[in-house]
């Protein structure tokens, strides 16, 4: 198999699997326990998140696990929106957020929240001047992606703390799951507030993520019951899951630049190979991208048709991210740089991993030359 999907998911590293399974079988105290077998489970529940926030520059921050990146982004999201509602109910961000971000705000907006979606340039990246001409008096949290996960966009969100520092009223939530363990991610740096991350993006498990949100900030709970997670993710914390967080975290951290270099490698032979095909266009911006994705729209070829294609080689990527692929409708995100329906319905995109080889690369040309033949 060549599998060519990793901003999908990534397969779960040997260590990270172990560490959970250790935690299970000898740590299965609940963390909420007054006794010591109890306190051991809490004890390695703080010791994850203090790994997690070291790694990160995050000491100021507070951790909370959560069972997806998706839940982590509406306990942010909802959570400063409703605590903050009576000093506020403007809220700002993207037209190409992730559907966890971008579907709660439009709950959000339903429910009387006043919210702007920010246009984007070609390149995929918000105009700062703008954002800037957006904020209002009643703003009250300002969120995005640091990358995006359909054509890889990097946000300057480094720039949006900057603008963000002079409104101490608005709380600054950011999507880091398509950054995290690829690109640099400083939160303290970034003057970022809560930052969303995903265990099943950096080869941990899935139904894992977690918050991370600056010490004082009040968030409104989403889910209620006990006083776990501060009082904040009602129900008994999974120890193990958490544990494995950090172990993923600690190893997708460790190598990030030589994997960075390793992958741009990659980009620019895939970048070579895919620009020979008239019946191929590359919509990841090369200069404000991440290396890990490349998006590309086809003409005269449906999205679908190619990815089976692929398929039948034992070949595989996607033809919209894996949350909306079963959705027939132009991107929402290709559509936002300014493709026509027909190019924003036919996308593919191609996602690298350290884990990739150069002679999947090549195995990659030969079947694509064929596919193109056979299509035509
Ligand atoms: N945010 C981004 C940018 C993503 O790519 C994804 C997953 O596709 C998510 C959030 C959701 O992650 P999870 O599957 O952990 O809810």
């Amino acid at each position: 198999m060549i599998y060519l999907d990793y901003t999908s998911t990534t397969p779960v590293r040997d260590e990270v699997l172990k560490s959970f399974i250790e935690t299970t079988k000898n740590f299965w105290g609940n963390p909420s326990s007054l006794y010591k077998f109890g306190v051991i489970s809490d004890n390695l529940l703080n010791m994850a998140r203090d790994q997690m926030r070291h790694l990160i520059d995050a000491k100021k921050y507070e951790v909370i696990f959560t069972g997806s990146a998706t839940e982590a982004s509406n306990l942010a999201i909802k959570g400063i929106a409703y605590e903050n509602r009576k000093r506020g109910k403007h809220l700002i961000t993207t037209v190409v957020e992730h559907p966890s971000v971008y579907h709660t705000f439009e709950k959000l907006k339903d429910e009387g929240f006043e919210v702007t979606f920010l246009d984007v340039e070609k390149d995929g990246r918000i105009n700062l001047e703008t954002l800037k001409k957006t904020i209002r008096k009643d703003t009250i949290l300002v969120s995005m992606m640091y990358v995006n996960n359909e054509i890889g966009s990097i946000m300057p969100i480094k720039e949006v703390g900057e603008i963000l520092k002079h409104h101490h009223k608005i709380c600054f939530h950011v999507d880091v799951v398509q950054a995290l363990g690829k690109i640099p991610v400083r939160l303290k740096e970034m003057n970022v507030d809560l930052a969303t991350i995903s265990a099943h993006k950096i080869y941990g498990l899935k139904g894992s993520g977690a918050l991370f949100f600056r010490k004082g900030i009040k968030l409104t709970p989403q889910q209620i019951g006990g006083t776990q997670e501060f009082n904040l993710r009602a129900g008994t914390v999974d120890v193990p899951s958490a544990v494995a967080l950090a172990k993923a975290m600690r190893l997708a951290l460790e190598d990030i630049e030589d994997n960075y270099h390793y992958v741009m490698k990659l980009n620019r032979r895939m970048r070579d190979i895919l620009s020979k095909y008239d019946e191929i266009i590359i919509n990841s911006n090369a200069e404000h991208s991440s290396p890990f994705i490349i998006n590309c729209s086809l003409k005269g070829i449906k999205g679908e048709t190619f990815v089976r294609a692929f398929e039948q080689r034992d070949i595989y990527f996607s033809t919209k991210s894996a949350c909306s692929s079963k959705v027939v409708s132009p991107s929402r995100v290709l559509k936002a740089i300014g493709l026509d329906d027909d190019l924003a319905m036919n996308e593919v995109r191609f996602s690298l991993s350290h884990l990739t080889t150069n002679k999947e690369i090549d195995t990659f040309e030969e079947v694509l030359h064929d596919v193109i033949n056979e299509l035509n």
